[in-house]
């Protein structure tokens, strides 16, 4: 039996007015996504508990079949492992972003207007973020570059005990209160505040301005963490795997559950991302023996984030298209596979960042655990009228064991 999960990162939404009163899942063409919930078992997931932060790392946590309560301990460390950077136990790793901020001054006063500094390319961030480490780096700690405007800083015996928000919370709002706290919260002040005193004038910068695109204006730390101990994937289901995916931290998830990461040419995490390699790498992935394997795609996350209802409906129609869709017919040539199509949390258009609410899961084959549906279509509205898995780490017992207890089957 081969498990395929292809996860639509950000996917469910509100009633738009801009889309006539329909959500983007509604309103999207999503003919693959449709037929999959007209055959399948089509629910919902509670992904996030009301104690944990609304992230994709709490959320991807939890559809992997991990109790984030128990499991998570930071973003950045998960981060971390996806881009390769192995940490010591005394290390903390905190995510670097490039972000661009308002010219207004003092630096509190300042307005975060794109977390994402325009999606600023990985080869130009590469050369700020260097000119950082050169410039503001003290002993213990290490810039690593990532992708784009997401890069990683490990602190070699620093606190976890801080508050520090992440920068995608807060657009449009003056960062003053935002700014971090806690211990040694001066130290990361400090490389936040002075890189804005040097970033704005960059040759990198100057050449973005004049084509018409965003400067990395400072840099924004968050997501603090030491590595997680997650038992592996095949201890749990006693299956091989392989994540996909162009984002560090659901890479990161993979490797500390000790699934393979794949890297796909093409893959980076916005609507210009190759959707169909990550298809075919993810049906290569079982021809070579993989039992199990979890494609996710970061665009419409991206979309919701930008407010941005016509990208996002873009980036579902592609997903359906391209991912699903390819998935489907490639499928075929396995004897017997169970595929997951499901969202980790909403990031609504109107409110821009993740909220908590459950999302929708569709399995087919179906379980034979609930019944089929009449009527079903890929969208909120039926999710929500359909079984519900509150705790979401659960999700994964049900997909991969159908209803059977984990103790028949794991040794
Ligand atoms: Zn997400």
């Amino acid at each position: 039996m081969k498990y395929i999960v292809a996860l639509g990162d950000g996917m469910p939404d509100y009633p738009l007015e801009e889309l006539g009163g329909k959500t983007p899942l509604q309103y999207a063409r999503t003919p693959h996504m449709d037929r999959l919930a007209a055959d399948g078992e089509v629910g919902s997931v509670k992904t996030i508990d009301e104690t944990m932060p609304a992230g994709s790392d709490v959320a991807n946590m939890a559809v992997l079949g991990y109790n984030p309560l128990r499991f998570y301990s930071g973003r950045a460390p998960l981060e971390a492992a996806g881009m390769g950077v192995d940490l010591e136990p005394s290390d903390v790793a905190l995510r670097c972003n490039l972000v661009t901020l308002s010219d207004d001054e003092p630096y509190e006063k300042k307005v975060m207007v794109d977390y994402s500094s325009g999606e600023i390319s990985s080869a130009e961030a590469h050369e700020l973020i260097n000119e950082v480490a050169v410039k503001l780096r003290e002993d213990g700690q290490a810039f690593y570059p990532g992708m784009s405007y997401r890069h990683l800083l490990v602190w070699q015996g620093g606190p976890v005990e801080l508050v520090l928000t992440p920068p995608h919370d807060i657009t449009g709002k003056e960062i003053g209160p935002y700014l971090p706290q806690g211990k040694q919260c001066e130290v990361l002040l400090r490389l936040m505040q002075e890189s804005s005193s040097f970033l704005p004038s960059h040759p990198v910068n100057r050449r973005r301005l004049q084509n018409g695109f965003r400067a990395a204006t400072s840099i924004w730390l968050w997501g603090q963490g030491k590595k997680p101990s997650l038992d592996s994937f095949r201890e749990k289901y006693g299956l091989e795997g392989s994540v996909i995916s162009a984002v560090d931290l659901v890479k990161g998830l993979g490797v500390c559950a000790g699934l393979k990461a794949v890297d796909v040419p093409g893959a980076t995490g916005n609507i210009e991302t190759d959707f169909k390699a990550k298809a075919a790498y993810g049906l290569q992935e079982l021809r070579d023996g993989a039992d199990f394997v979890y494609i996710h795609v970061e665009a419409p996350d991206e979309a919701g984030h930008h407010g941005d209802a016509g990208l996002k409906v873009q980036a579902i129609e592609e997903f359906d298209e391209k991912v699903v869709g390819e998935l489907r017919s490639g499928l075929k040539e396995f004897p017997e596979y169970r595929l997951m199509v499901l969202s980790d949390h909403p990031t609504p258009v109107p409110v821009r960042t993740h909220t908590r609410e459950p999302v929708i899961y569709c399995i087919t084959p179906p379980t034979g655990l609930f019944p089929v549906r009449m009527g079903g279509v890929f969208e909120e509205t039926f999710a929500a009228s359909g079984p519900l898995f509150e705790q979401g780490y659960t999700l994964m017992d049900h997909f991969i064991l159908g209803g059977k207890q984990r103790g028949e089957q794991i040794k």
